[in-house]
């Protein structure tokens, strides 16, 4: 069967950068089981899926208007040390959730200079173009259950 909405979808996949450096790989792991259709894979990739079959192998630019988006500089934010003071073992790459207008973001700290924090409240993959290598591994119909939850049990889903 080809991929459609509510398809229960599972893939190798590789994922590179502009550089061909790897982010992210199955390789070693399970293939990654999903629910098509309901948002649970960036655009692009769920675009570049629908209307495949099990045994396709291909690859796929995604641009980051269908990824993460694009960069935001406005969340690039300078804060006192002294305001993180209570962050054990703070240093670059530490997650720290903060409140801003827009909700609950996750910021980066990306430097610590002196008393001063840089942090950035982008997605680490905004503004980068995706390469997926894709392999469809398993296509099948979802349960009405899996429907109505808006994800997959069993292998390489929920076991509630
Ligand atoms: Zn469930």
């Amino acid at each position: 069967m080809k991929i459609e909405k509510n398809s229960v979808v599972s893939i190798d996949y590789k994922l590179t950068d502009e550089q061909g450096i790897v982010i992210d790989t199955s390789e070693g792991r399970q293939p990654l089981t999903y629910l098509h259709g309901v948002g649970a894979l960036i655009p692009g990739m769920e675009n570049a899926l629908t209307g495949k079959a099990v045994g396709e192998k291909f690859t796929v630019t995604i641009q980051p208007e269908e990824a993460y988006g694009q960069r935001d500089e406005s969340l690039l934010r300078v804060i006192a040390a002294e305001e993180l003071k209570d962050i054990p073992d703070l240093r670059v790459g530490t997650q720290l959730q903060a409140d801003t207008e827009a909700g609950v973001k996750v910021f980066t700290v990306i430097k610590i200079e002196g008393d001063k924090v840089g942090i950035d409240g982008n997605h680490p993959l905004a503004g980068v173009t995706l390469n997926f290598d894709l392999d469809v591994k398993e296509v099948r119909e979802a349960t009405a259950e899996e429907i109505e939850h808006k994800h997959v049990h069993g292998p390489g889903g929920h076991s509630h």
